[in-house]
């Protein structure tokens, strides 16, 4: 049997990228991936012509210099992406249900500043003092930066600055430390838990720059996918980890559900570090280390709808809503099933036939898993379709209608614009990516325990590592940086960082 240099568990982004970075290294490299897509998260689907993203909307940090401009070109991805930059005047739209004005997030510190004192004339000094500190925050992430630096794993005051205290300790204007943290549902903020340092990384980086990928993100994806296959390297899709075997203390082979045995020397895991443990031959690591991961709490699941207009009715905007009905922007994910939705985010479908008339919208809210526990033993995917039942269908129906009577508040007509919807619960992000009860972003970053939910590339097996969204922070841009922690761990951190500038060097 051929036996792999390194064997990655999963797809997704930073399944990808550690293929990526390893297969040019000259490491023969094996990716599995359960599903029939690549991509993970960064999966699309077509419905009635119109390309939907089910995960990654839009990106930040890809303007000339940027971080994600930088990491991407690396990967030879970043000319060859198909982008649209979004509103520099107000690329994130921030509104409340009681309140007719919008709120605009603007590109640039200085015209983010300039765009949202207009609406806060009295509170510029706050203003200015949150973007210092959100650039201050990201400056002490070497990583992030594309630097090696002292770890910040000691810093108690950077990891332990709760998000909401922070913002409400720079004005007593309650509208405006809503609409500073309004956009929360990047990470799926909790008011009491939420550090500062999260919303400082993911929020830094659309300001500097916000895209939108034109015709979705998988083209990221499939253009790892070409690097991967053409530095010798194997992508499996339908190729589901059922058990990960053991000779002596090191995982040797990953058995599949199909039958078959691939075996390696080294091995990363794209899953979540609690669905990786399960896969483990049991008695291999302590049972406190399994359990370390259980009592974790992961980010709560999301109800996504996907709108197709019919021709020519709504106008394409290159900005995204975020609206509430109510002014506690922190309250939201633990909704009460008779409010819900509380809020959602509105993210209008970018596509390559040029037209001044939007194609689609995804539209995205909360949703806790017990809403579907009803159907939590059943398991539908595209390669494994399974009709969950007339109940759920109800179910789905009935949540769509809620969610479009609240659009239709937002975006009055909006009803009679759509052709056609479509739905995602909790259950699909859970069967189609393995998280645990289909969270969004994985395990949840809490400023009161900071380490505790601060999960290493190394793992309690010697030839096991994790990579992905659960590492340092997720989004397409933490996941970057999780891969490079990832790799570093077997190529070294100033071995990858030199590459990447040197790369850079002969670019120029
Ligand atoms: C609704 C939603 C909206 C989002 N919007 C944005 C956004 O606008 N911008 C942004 O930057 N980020 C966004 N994110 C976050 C971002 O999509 C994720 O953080 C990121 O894509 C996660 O990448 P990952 O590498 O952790 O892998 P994942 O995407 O989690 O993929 C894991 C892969 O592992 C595979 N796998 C699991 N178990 C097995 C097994 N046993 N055998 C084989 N394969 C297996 C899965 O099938 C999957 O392909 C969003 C996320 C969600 C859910």
């Amino acid at each position: 049997m051929q036996e792999y240099d390194v064997i990655i568990i999963g797809s997704g982004l930073g399944g990808l990228l550690c293929a990526n970075i390893l297969a040019e290294e000259g490491y023969k490299i094996c990716v599995l991936e359960k599903n029939q897509q690549i991509g993970g998260n960064l999966q699309t689907f077509v419905r009635d012509r119109v390309i939907f993203d089910t995960g990654v909307h839009y990106l930040g940090g890809l303007g000339e210099g940027e971080n994600l401009n930088r990491f991407f070109n690396y990967f030879g991805i970043m000319d060859k992406l198909k982008l649209e930059k979004m509103d520099e005047n107000g690329f994130d739209i921030v509104t409340f249900e009681d309140d007719n004005i919008e709120y605009p997030y603007a590109q640039g510190y200085e015209n983010f500043i300039r765009v949202l004192s207009a609406k806060f004339p009295a509170e510029k000094e706050a203003i200015k003092k949150y973007c210092e500190k959100i650039q201050s925050v990201c400056s002490r992430f070497p990583l992030y930066n594309l630097q090696n630096g002292e770890s910040y794993n000691s810093d108690s005051e950077l990891l332990q600055t709760n998000a909401k205290d922070f913002i409400a300790s720079l004005t007593k204007n309650e509208k405006l430390q809503n609409v500073l943290a309004g956009t929360n549902l990047l990470y799926a903020g909790i008011g009491e838990r939420t550090p500062f340092y999260i919303h400082a990384l993911v929020v830094n980086s659309y300001i500097l720059s916000a895209w939108r990928m034109v015709d979705g993100g998988s083209q990221i994806a499939k253009l790892l996918a070409k690097n991967i296959r053409k530095y010798g390297g194997e992508i499996l899709k339908r190729h589901e980890v059922k058990q990960l075997k053991f000779e002596g203390d090191e995982i040797c082979s990953a058995e599949l559900t199909n039958g078959k045995s691939v075996k390696g020397k080294l091995f990363i895991s794209n899953a979540h570090p609690l669905t990786t443990l399960e896969l483990l031959e049991k008695g291999k690591v302590r049972k406190s280390y399994y359990t370390r991961f259980k009592s974790l709490e992961n980010s709560v699941s999301a109800f996504s709808l996907y709108l197709v207009f019919k021709k020519n009715k709504v106008k394409y905007e290159r900005r995204n809503y975020y609206h509430f009905k109510r002014n506690d922007v922190w309250s939201v994910t633990n909704y009460k099933e008779n409010e819900w939705p509380l809020n959602y985010g509105a993210f209008m479908v970018s596509t390559s036939k040029a037209n001044d008339f939007a194609e689609g919208m995804a539209v995205l809210t909360y949703m806790k898993f017990d809403e579907v526990k009803q159907w939590a033993n059943t398991c539908s995917t595209v390669s494994q379709p399974y009709f969950r039942g007339e109940d759920y269908e109800d179910f789905k129906r009935i949540k769509s209608e809620l969610l479009i009577d609240e659009l239709e508040k937002k975006f009055p007509g909006i009803r009679e614009n759509i052709k056609a919807y479509y739905t995602s619960t909790p259950l699909s992000y859970r069967d189609y990516i393995a998280t645990p009860e289909g969270s969004m972003y994985g395990i949840v970053k809490d400023c009161f325990d900071p380490l505790k939910t601060m999960v290493p590339a190394r793992t309690k097996v010697k030839n096991l590592f994790f990579t992905g969204q659960n590492l340092h922070f997720h989004g397409v841009l933490g996941v970057t940086v999780s891969a490079f922690v990832t790799c570093s761990e077997i190529l070294g951190l100033n071995y990858l960082l030199d590459k990447i500038k040197a790369k850079e060097t002969q670019g120029k």
